[in-house]
């Protein structure tokens, strides 16, 4: 990627600013949330977030209209690098920044995006985000929670699942069915309802790694306001597509800085265990380092081809190609950290289950090629879009 002088400037500031600020009571932050570590310092990791916000560091890509910097793609994939480089926690508004934010930047009205923005941008309401249920995952068009019109307020009822930080959520942006008797996806909405109220019961699920992230939601009678629908009653779907392609972008390019760091330290775990000197051993960390450098190359050129820029078979399909390749090199790296810790990496360090980094790698990458998007329904993407296989017949 061609970097400006004005690119490097700011990437001398962002470190600076990054370098200066980590420190006191933040310094302990670092490392801390993110995948399988997103119960660490909730709080403080608030507190920083909206520390980086008020020195303009949220909403970077989002346009100056909207309350954003309006920075560069270039300014933007700096910006994930470095802030990963640094160690700097996982920012706990990330789900509205990334997803919602764009969202209503693109299909919001103006009052909804004069009332949601700046809270997103400050930091001040954290979403979560509703689409899977029970018996909606892959197949999200299966959609069965229902939202009905009572005077000037939807009233939903249904159940949604894996529902990511909706334990700490201040709001939630969920797709329910709006038209009676209508299916896949038409008739849906996408509404945005406030979490605390009555109707609303949020009941964490734990996971592998012992630590809870993501609830189930139960919506009783849950109330949001007529108004609080993005895109027109029953375009929820189109709306719903629209926050998907947003979730792959270039945030990617800093989740690989975290990889590279994950494969470094294990490099150097190989030559204190003295796994280094297996061949196969040797062999493997090789090919981690070399399925890293393709990733990041493949990024960084899907990024820069920009939409159509590359043709449409590439760019259509250019997000589930990454998705395939980060989730399998990162449950990959999870397992032959196990085999280079050898027998101890079998044994909890503490009790009752207390994992260290590895464990804990290891157990949450199983998730890695479920959430986004599980791989088997990316390779029907591809194996549609680019190679024009024949869709498969839903059973
Ligand atoms: C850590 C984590 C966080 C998550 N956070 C959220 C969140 O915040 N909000 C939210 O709404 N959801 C969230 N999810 C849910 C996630 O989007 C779903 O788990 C995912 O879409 C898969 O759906 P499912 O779990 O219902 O599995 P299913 O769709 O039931 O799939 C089960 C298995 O069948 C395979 N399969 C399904 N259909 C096909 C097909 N047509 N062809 C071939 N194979 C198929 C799948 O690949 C999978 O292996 C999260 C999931 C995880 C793991």
């Amino acid at each position: 990627m061609q970097l400006s002088p004005e690119d490097e400037r700011f990437r001398e500031r962002l470190r600076r600013w990054l370098a200066d600020n980590l420190t006191g009571r933040f310094a302990a932050l670092r490392g801390t949330g993110g995948p399988g570590r997103e119960h660490e310092a909730h709080a403080e990791r608030l507190a920083w977030n909206r520390h980086l916000a008020a020195a303009g560091w949220t909403g970077l890509g989002w346009p100056a209209e909207h309350g954003g910097a309006g920075a560069t793609l270039a300014q933007q994939v700096i910006f994930h690098e470095e802030y990963a480089r640094s160690g700097a926690p996982t920012r706990v508004g990330y789900l509205g920044e990334e997803l919602l934010g764009p969202t209503l930047i693109a299909f919001g009205t103006p009052e909804q995006q004069r009332r949601f923005l700046p809270a997103i941008k400050a930091v001040d309401e954290l979403w979560c985000q509703g689409y899977s249920e029970p018996g909606a995952g892959s197949d999200l068009a299966a959609v069965a929670t229902t939202a009905a019109l009572d005077g000037g307020e939807w009233v939903i009822t249904g159940q949604k699942t894996w529902t990511s930080l909706a334990h700490v959520a201040d709001w939630c942006f969920l797709l329910a069915r709006t038209k009676a008797g209508s299916r896949r996806g038409e008739g849906l909405s996408y509404l945005l309802v406030p979490m605390r109220q009555s109707g609303i019961t949020v009941r964490p699920i734990r996971q592998l790694t012992g630590t809870s992230e993501f609830n189930e939601v139960f919506f009783d009678g849950a109330r949001t306001r007529r108004d609080l629908v993005v895109g027109a009653p029953g375009d929820g779907w189109r709306v719903a597509m629209g926050t998907l392609s947003f979730e792959r972008g270039v945030a990617t390019l800093g989740q690989q800085i975290g990889f590279e760091r994950e494969l470094g330290r294990l490099v150097e775990e190989a030559r204190r265990t003295g796994a280094a000197a297996d061949p196969v051993l040797r062999d493997r960390l090789a090919r981690a380092w070399i399925g890293l450098a393709a990733m990041r190359a493949h990024a960084l050129d899907t990024l820069e081809a920009g939409p159509g820029a590359a043709g449409p078979e590439v760019t259509s399909t250019a997000p589930s190609v990454l998705k395939v390749l980060w989730s399998r090199w990162h449950q990959e790296l999870g397992e032959l950290a196990m085999e280079v810790l050898g027998a101890p990496s079998m044994v909890a360090r503490g009790a009752p289950y207390d994992l260290d980094d590895w464990q804990r790698l290891f157990l949450f990458s199983r998730a890695d090629t479920i959430y986004g998007g599980s791989d088997e329904i990316q390779r029907n993407i591809i194996a549609g879009r680019a190679l024009g296989l024949p869709r498969q017949d839903r059973p």
